[in-house]
């Protein structure tokens, strides 16, 4: 059996690093993405190709799909993860922020995807998996601009999924809940600093309070959770077109789909407390 090749973006933590270990575990060939290189010394070791990219980079885009195309025919499976929850009132938030918010989560895992496509058109064959959330589903109050990147990239993962499907590539969507990686605080601390002196300032102090509890103490799912998820898909013939899990997805996306909208903010509102 040939090995496939697999790319797989913010695999320096959580999510990422967690998928990366079981695919080399389960025989893949896994090149790994991120901006600090050395936080992947440890795959490298388990046998991943580690390489620097920043998702918003284009020149680092057009050369790790460069690398990977000379050295092993391009992508197989392509694992869009790289991403980040830029929390704070919409009103606190400058544009210049929000638009980085959708480079990152959205336009930079896109530019990617565009440039795998050609090789795997040329195969007849692929998997772009997109890390979305229940995020993608859900809201919360001051993650205006997070939740709408996750919106569109569900949106946007539907339409590719049609437009591939004569190629026999395929698209899926993951839906993680609270998982413990570094995620909370990447979120936590920025959303502070940008809302909580502001007219918002109760209401950020009330979800970072929430937000640690979920993910510090001993309450959030491990990554290892969505990486199984992420394999089920991978090795799937036929996936679905979404996968979700981890602490409060299920529930969450549940009163989401069958719930009223007003329903729906106050179960929200009842969580931030
Ligand atoms: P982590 O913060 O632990 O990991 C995020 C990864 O993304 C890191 O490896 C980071 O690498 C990478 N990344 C961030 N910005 C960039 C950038 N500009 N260029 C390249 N890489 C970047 O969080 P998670 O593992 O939790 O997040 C993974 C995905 O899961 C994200 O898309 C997130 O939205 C999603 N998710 C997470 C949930 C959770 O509760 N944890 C819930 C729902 C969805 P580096 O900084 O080295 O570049």
């Amino acid at each position: 059996m040939i090995q496939k090749t697999v790319l797989i973006t913010g695999a320096s933590s959580g999510i990422g690093k967690a998928t990366a270990k079981v695919l080399i575990e389960c025989g893949y060939t896994v090149y790994t993405a991120a901006r600090r290189v050395k936080r992947m010394n440890d795959l490298q070791d388990l046998g991943c190709i580690p390489l620097k990219m920043d998702i918003t980079n284009d020149e680092q885009i057009v050369a790790v799909v460069n690398q990977i195309e000379t050295t092993h025919e391009g992508v197989d499976i392509l694992i869009n993860n790289a991403g980040f929850g830029m929390y704070g009132a919409m009103e606190d938030t400058t544009i210049e922020d929000a638009r980085y918010q959708f480079e990152v989560n959205l336009f930079g895992l896109a530019r990617l995807t565009q440039l795998v496509l050609p090789k795997m058109r040329e195969k007849k064959s692929g998997k772009i998996i997109n890390i979305s959330s229940i995020g993608g589903k859900v809201y919360t109050p001051l993650g205006s601009w997070y939740h709408a990147t996750k919106h569109a990239l569900e949106g946007w993962s539907d339409c590719l999924r049609l437009e591939l499907k004569a190629f026999n590539i395929d698209v899926v969507i993951i839906e993680p809940g609270a998982i413990k990686t570094e995620f909370g605080d990447v979120m936590t601390e920025p959303m502070l600093k940008r809302s909580g002196n502001t007219a918002y300032g109760e209401l950020a102090k009330k979800l970072a309070d929430v937000t640690r509890a979920s993910y510090e103490v001993d309450d959030a799912s491990e990554p290892e959770v969505i990486a199984d998820l992420i394999l089920k898909a991978v090795q799937a013939k036929k996936p679905k077109t979404r996968y979700a899990g981890g602490k409060f997805a299920k529930p969450l996306l549940f009163i989401r789909k069958w719930g009223s909208d007003r329903f729906f903010d106050s179960v929200i509102g009842k969580m931030i407390g």
